[in-house]
């Protein structure tokens, strides 16, 4: 993990079983790969076809969304190798958005300040991935599709650990 958070871990064999018991997991985490393989050759598009700064938009704007926090805690060479730029480059990008009102750089951190400057300022990448993934979010954004992710809890919980 490049940030600091939480993340769940599942052995296969018992996801595997979840699936089969739960075909709504099965199809809730089919829509989440889809638009993971979306976001990965979205990126690698962007990477040769947008300017530095569209992409650094991107990327923080995604980040936000994931985070759901203004905060993001990431250093200047983090984002350079995320990138794949010099951490003089994203100095100066950073400097960019932050002379425009959209980011405040903090000591490890970069707050998001102006959500909508950064969007007017990301090329249309951000939006085609975003797009893809408004149908994975149903467990904080729409109570009518919540049922996947509540059968996938309860199917886990049932399981005993081995
Ligand atoms: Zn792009």
């Amino acid at each position: 993990m490049d940030v600091p958070g939480q993340a769940l871990r599942i052995a296969t064999g018992e996801l595997d079983q979840i699936m089969n018991d739960a075909p709504a997991v099965r199809q809730h985490l089919l829509t989440y790969i889809h638009a993971l393989l979306i976001q990965n050759s979205q990126v690698a598009l962007c990477n040769v076809r947008h300017d530095l700064l569209e992409r650094l938009c991107r990327w923080l704007l995604l980040a936000a969304d994931r985070f759901e926090e203004k905060i993001i805690p990431l250093t200047h060479d983090q984002l350079a190798v995320t990138l794949g730029v010099r951490r003089a480059g994203i100095t100066a990008a950073l400097s960019t958005l932050e002379s425009m009102g959209a980011i405040a750089k903090k000591r490890g951190a970069i707050e998001i300040v102006d959500r909508a400057t950064l969007e007017h300022e990301t090329c249309e990448c951000y939006r085609i991935i975003t797009s893809e993934y408004k149908y994975t979010t149903c467990c904080r954004r729409s109570s009518s599709l919540r049922r996947p992710c509540r059968d996938l809890r309860s199917a886990y919980q049932a399981k005993p650990s081995t």
